[in-house]
């Protein structure tokens, strides 16, 4: 298939370089936006047309828009990063790509082509990329979040898939996810809530996951943790990931366990990368169910000697401990070292200060 043009209509009063580099300085995570977005239309008739990049701002959408009722919703996330020689350049665009049409798929919605996919980034970034912060040392973790969504907006109240669909791109400079850097964090166990269920939308990317999980999210606030760990909704005993990233146990011995993907957990793009990078690494990944109790009984034991949360936004980042309704589990000691030396590598690679042996980077601009 041809790849789609974007026609371009290109902002009136983009944002000052003065402004713009303020903000770069220290842009937080999802807080500004860059200038412009792509737009891609669908409907039932005429498929996706009216490929077009323009000017960042409100969507106008009938208050009867399908997705706005019935969360017919999905997304991805996916970051562009800037090379030491300028270059911009993001990772397995590909993996998104294929998992956007996986999501969409679940969702009722029509899928994107993966080159329209990627080439939509591109586009994006061919007018934005100015937005792309310049990492000013070798720990800065600065880049671009891009955000394809797609939303169901035709305009009525029955039940059934939108005939009318429309897909955008935004883009948002970012800093370091969690504030504390590689600081480890307190994960919350909840026994009240469910992330995923079988059947269910637990591998799709979808907004109606999250917002399911915020109640969790907001019982860990108040437990002065920051994710929330989710158990398996049928025999409430597996191990499935956080709200939005995915868990590693780190053996003493050098295995590597992650839960096997099952339906219910998101499969991450992090997470497959930990994978691959694990074995170059020297460690044994083993992709299996793991219990709470194994948890516990691991931490206590010394057998389990780290635990760390992945996924694009956040990278890696260790966990500390695990608080239950009444338990706490420590999951660390020391500094976490395997998980920092996966970290440096995957920063390596997506920062172009490494080979990119396994071909996982696509150039932007
Ligand atoms: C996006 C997401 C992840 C991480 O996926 P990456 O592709 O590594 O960013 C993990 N879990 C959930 C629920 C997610 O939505």
């Amino acid at each position: 298939m041809p790849t789609a043009k974007f026609d371009l209509l290109p902002s009136a009063n983009p944002t000052a370089d003065a402004i713009r580099n303020d903000i770069l300085s220290n842009p937080g995570f999802g807080r500004y936006f860059s200038d412009h977005m792509v737009h891609v239309r669908w409907t039932v008739d005429a498929g996706w047309h009216g490929h077009e990049v323009r000017p960042y701002g409100p969507l106008t959408l009938d208050p009867a828009s399908a997705v706005l009722h019935y969360g017919q919703e999905i997304f991805e996330g996916i970051k562009a990063y800037r090379h030491a020689d300028g270059s911009v350049w993001t990772f397995r665009p590909e993996k998104n790509a294929e998992r956007f049409r996986r999501s969409a798929r679940r969702l009722a919605l029509p899928e994107l082509d993966d080159e329209t996919f990627v080439e939509s980034l591109r586009a994006l970034l061919a007018q934005d990329h100015d937005w792309v912060p310049t990492p000013s040392g070798e720990a800065d973790e600065c880049s671009l979040y891009l955000r394809p969504f797609m939303v169901a907006s035709e305009a009525f109240l029955g039940v059934r898939p939108s005939h009318e669909v429309d897909y955008y791109v935004i883009a948002s400079p970012a800093a370091a996810y969690f504030k504390g850097g590689v600081a480890p964090v307190s994960i919350w166990l909840s026994s009240n809530y469910k992330r995923a269920a079988p059947g269910g939308t637990g591998y799709a990317k979808c907004g109606g996951n999250y917002a399911a999980s915020l109640a969790a999210q907001k019982e860990a606030e108040a437990q002065g943790c920051g994710q929330v760990a989710f158990l398996d909704a049928a025999e409430n005993k597996w191990i499935e990931e956080l709200g939005g990233m995915n868990l590693f146990f780190v053996y003493h011995d050098g295995r590597l366990v992650t839960p096997k993907l099952t339906g219910t957990i998101l499969e991450g793009v992090t997470r497959d990368s930990v994978l691959e990078l694990a074995r170059d690494e020297g460690l044994q990944p083993e992709e299996r169910h793991i219990s709470i109790d194994e948890w516990r009984e691991g931490a206590a034991s010394g057998d389990i000697t780290e635990v760390f949360a992945c996924g694009t936004a956040a990278v890696i980042t260790p966990v500390g401990e695990l608080v239950g309704e009444d338990e706490r589990i420590r999951c660390t000691e020391g500094d976490n070292p395997v998980a920092r030396q996966l970290r440096s590598k995957l920063l390596d690679l997506q920062y172009g200060r490494s080979e990119d042996k396994h071909g996982w980077l696509t150039r932007l601009v």
